[in-house]
């Protein structure tokens, strides 16, 4: 089964699935972005993704070139390609081609990149034991709610994460807790959920919102505010959300144990109940 690329309306060969040098995305970061994976052949919450992204080209004044309902058949059509039922479908849109100057282009049409691969699933140990995290400094700009491609300060801090040897970093800013690199944070205290509101600062996640749900649904309060960093060390558990991690509980952050340095109780049924929601 191949993975799958996509320009501009076209499905490709993987080796001739290029842009110019001239796109905004590649020549300023000037571009959105989403990732979306399936369960058993079928995109999951396509919708809030869909959503995400038109939001984050809103945002930036970059226009959206299909409707919803062509996007929904870009991702089947690229699906029934690809063939994968785990799959990760990865969509860039860019301002496009125009020559290189930082104001934005009088004319230029919108790139749309789509890519379709096999997704890896984290193994069953990894997710019994949780994973290790650090704590680095969040040097990002201030609209960290707009999903752009501009990851160059996620990209030295999950740096930091793997010379470590641990496994996500997380972010903090003037002492407080914002989200991971690469996923959202939340800390359990007390039986609590906490974990940082919607706002510039974080990425609200796809995954935050559906997590954040079923918590509700089992009647476990859920407080959204910044949680230092002293508390985030003291916390009960934590645990990380994202579209490919899932639900997933870090153990260790900056080499001081959480917990009793297993996915605690909260973690292990919130990862139940969405294993149940998605199998
Ligand atoms: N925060 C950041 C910085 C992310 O990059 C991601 C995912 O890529 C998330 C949070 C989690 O978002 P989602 O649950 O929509 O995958």
């Amino acid at each position: 089964m191949p993975d799958i690329a996509f320009i501009n309306g076209r499905f490709l060969p993987w080796q001739d699935a290029t842009v110019s040098i001239d796109d905004r995305g590649f020549q300023f970061g000037d571009a959105v972005y989403e990732v979306i994976r399936t369960y058993r052949g079928a995109p999951f919450e396509v919708g809030a993704h869909l959503d995400r992204l038109d939001r984050s080209a809103t945002q930036l004044s970059i226009p959206q070139p299909y409707t919803r309902r062509q996007w929904v058949q870009w991702i089947q059509h690229g699906l029934s390609l690809a063939g994968y039922q785990d799959a990760k479908i990865y969509i860039q849109l860019t301002r496009g081609v125009a020559p290189r100057d930082h104001t934005f282009p009088s004319e230029s049409r919108p790139t749309v990149v789509m890519t379709i691969r096999a997704l890896h699933p984290l193994s069953p140990e990894t997710r019994r034991s949780g994973v290790t995290a650090c704590t680095c400094e969040d040097l990002r700009w201030g609209r960290c709610d707009i999903k752009s491609v501009n990851l160059l300060a996620n990209v030295l801090a999950r740096e930091e994460a793997r010379k470590a040897g641990v496994f996500e970093a997380i972010l903090v800013r003037d002492g407080f807790v914002m989200e991971g690199a690469v996923s959202n944070v939340m800390a359990v205290q007390g039986g609590v959920i906490i974990t940082a509101p919607e706002s510039p600062r974080i990425l609200s996640g796809v995954t935050r919102t559906v997590v954040l749900q079923l918590a509700r649904e089992e009647e476990v309060i859920v407080d959204e505010r910044f949680l230092s960093i002293d508390s985030l060390y003291q916390a009960d558990e934590v645990f990380l959300t994202g579209t490919t991690l899932e639900v997933l509980g870090v153990v260790q952050i900056d080499g001081k144990l959480i917990g009793s340095g297993r996915p605690g109780p909260i973690t292990q049924a919130l990862a139940a109940r969405w294993a149940l929601l998605t199998g």
